[in-house]
């Protein structure tokens, strides 16, 4: 049976020593997260997590989502208990305005329970992942009354409807129809594909947010609009009305997250509402799609810590061979695989790039709330520029190297990895979807090259390498900094290179771009993590100096340097294959592949 530990010390060194969130007191529902109630929070989190959550992962995985001849859709045993336990205690809502019913606390709060909540149960914890933020900025007044608060509540939850048969990453070609009625409702007519909890016995209503075109509308993503579809129709009071016309004609059956209802969704003629402008209905996509784009993210950091931690705890217990320095529990058969170098590599490959990871979202999320709740303009627009610029590259490399860590974890388990019982498989199956939803990561590599390099001419980019290289600088002349200053810098040198190449050889050529982008993602990415290395190791030097050393500090320590020598060295791989073009990759004829 896998085990789940959610990580509170670190999480703990992140907020409190690291990014220091209490001087971000003048931002609105800061100050109702002191350190005392943040540590309460994240522990009935942490409880919630380890002691609900995680035993039905195993039992989402087995039993799966059942549809009925009636349409109807029954989740895993336990499921619906959770799900109640969970919404009653305040967790869907954390970081929404208390206007709606939320708690108005930080993002970066909400983001770090959506971590634990992944790690136990990813297939779960999206039935209530919000679809809220498009309602919230772009829906009117009464849109948001009606449906907000009973989706905080958890008494309805909300889907996203993008994907049909053959409008995937290009939804310009999407064809649900729209037409508008006398009472300034719209009839919705169509089929769509792969949508998560889509139909689901969790709650009394589902809201579906839905992309279609109105009649007469241009072709093309210029003529998509958004609309509100619920699955009951909503009375004036608030009560449920008559049911609406949108059913799920079946589930998917798939690689991973079974526990996760994934629908194809049929719209025959159902009432639906615009949310905001006609042919304007990316512009609402596009809130929803970026706060999930960031929840993936820690989708694959989640993965990836669960898989660690029950590879470390196998390490230390499975005996085979002698370690090469000689033996080391001479009491036993064998000596346990943890004294194996190649698996202490295996290990601290996954644990270096989960405490960075885990760094990195907490910064971004910490720009999220200040985009969102600064009164300073300038301070809102830096943090919204940071957050365009690594919302790509964390959804795309976070979730890339998450699923690579999940087969290293399962490497560790040799051919128990491989058998179902042990829960390293599952592990892999699951983490592999966040590659691909929320935009598949090429594209996700293509929007950071295409449009969030080039925006405001390079501004956050910029401002990135600005405040990396001032580190650098601060730094560089502390001994004690030395092993981390030194390869990150080096590192930003390849990252700077790599964005020189790109301005000089991607304008005239757009294939340079193309064939550049997975590999710029993944650089940009590993400079990103060892910058929080370097921020981490500064925080624990300057404890160890402060308080004395605990094994706490020694093993970030340890890790961090871990990182720098053996993970961020790939950069210079990136860069090389960057500089290499598209010459080659675009020579062969397609009949020849
Ligand atoms: C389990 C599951 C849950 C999902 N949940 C939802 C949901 O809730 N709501 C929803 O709307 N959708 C959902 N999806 C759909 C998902 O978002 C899409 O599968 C995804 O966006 C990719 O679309 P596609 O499958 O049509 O692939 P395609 O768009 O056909 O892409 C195929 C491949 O081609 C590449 N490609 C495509 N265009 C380009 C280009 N211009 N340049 C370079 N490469 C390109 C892609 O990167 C990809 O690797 C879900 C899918 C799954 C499997």
């Amino acid at each position: 049976m896998p085990i789940y530990k959610a990580p509170l010390e670190d999480v703990n060194f992140l907020l409190n020593d690291v990014f220091q969130i209490d001087r971000y007191d003048n931002l609105p529902g800061f100050s109702d997260a002191s350190a005392d109630v943040r540590e309460a929070i994240l522990g009935e989190a942490a409880k919630l997590s380890e002691e609900v959550l995680q035993p039905l992962n195993r039992v989402g995985d087995l039993e799966g989502c059942v549809r009925h001849d009636d349409n109807s859709v029954t989740t895993p045993k336990g499921f619906k208990a959770a799900f109640k336990q969970v919404a009653e205690g305040g967790w869907l809502g954390l970081s929404v305005p208390t206007e709606y019913g939320g708690q108005g606390l930080p993002i970066t709060l909400s983001q770090t329970v959506t971590e634990f909540q992944c790690s136990a149960n990813m297939a779960f914890s999206m039935y209530g992942g919000l679809t809220v933020g498009a309602l919230l900025v772009h829906g009117t007044p009464e849109q948001k009354a009606m449906y907000v608060p009973k989706m905080v509540a958890g008494e309805w939850t909300g889907t996203m409807n993008l994907t049909e048969p053959q409008c995937g990453t290009d939804l310009g070609l999407l064809r649900t129809k729209a037409v508008k009625q006398g009472d300034g409702s719209y009839k919705i007519t169509g089929t769509k594909i792969f949508i998560s909890a889509g139909e689901h016995d969790l709650t009394d209503n589902i809201i579906h947010l839905v992309l279609a075109r109105i009649e007469g509308a241009p072709a093309g993503i210029k003529g998509v609009s958004l609309f509100v579809v619920p699955k009951f129709l909503v009375n004036a009071d608030g009560s449920l009305g008559q049911r609406n016309g949108v059913t799920c004609g079946s589930i998917e059956h798939k690689m991973g997250i079974h526990g996760n209802s994934t629908c194809v969704m049929n719209y025959d003629a159902a009432t639906g509402w615009l949310i905001g402008e006609e042919n304007k209905g990316m512009q609402g996509m596009f809130v929803m799609m970026n706060e999930a784009r960031l929840g993936v993210a820690v989708q694959g950091l989640a993965q990836s810590e669960v898989a660690y931690q029950n590879a470390a705890a196998y390490a230390r217990d499975r005996l085979q061979g002698r370690a090469l320095s000689g033996v080391k529990a001479p009491d036993k058969p064998a000596d346990p695989i943890i004294v194996h170098p190649d698996v202490r590599r295996t290990l601290l490959t996954i644990r270096s790039f989960n405490e960075a990871a885990r760094a990195m979202v907490v910064w971004t999320s910490l720009k999220s709330d200040v985009a969102h709740r600064s009164s300073d303009p300038k301070d809102r627009q830096a943090a919204d520029d940071h957050m365009g610029l690594m919302t790509p590259i964390m959804k795309g490399f976070l979730t890339e190297t998450g699923f690579a860590n999940a087969v290293q974890a399962q490497q560790m388990y040799g051919g128990h990895g491989y058998i179902a019982e042990q829960g390293m498989e599952q592990f892999v199956r699951d983490a592999r979807i966040a590659m691909i939803y929320e935009g598949a990561n090429g594209i996700q590599a293509l929007d950071l090259v295409g449009r969030k390099l080039p925006r405001d001419g390079g501004r956050a980019v910029m401002a990135f390498f600005g405040e990396i290289g001032a580190f650098a600088k601060e730094h560089g002349g502390d001994e004690a900094m030395k092993p981390f200053v030194a390869p990150l810098s080096n590192a930003l040198g390849h990252l700077q290179q790599a964005t020189t190449w790109l301005m000089q050889n991607a304008m005239m050529k757009p294939d340079n771009a193309g064939a550049a982008a997975t590999d710029y993602m993944h650089l940009f990415g590993l400079v990103t993590l060892g910058y929080m290395w370097a921020k981490m190791a500064k925080v624990a030097n300057d404890k160890i100096a402060s308080d004395g050393a605990s094994p706490y500090l020694t093993t970030k320590l340890v890790t961090g340097r871990f990182f720098m020598e053996r993970v961020l060295p790939a950069t210079t791989t990136h860069l090389a294959r960057i500089q290499s073009g598209s010459a080659t990759i675009m020579e062969l004829a397609a009949d020849a592949f």
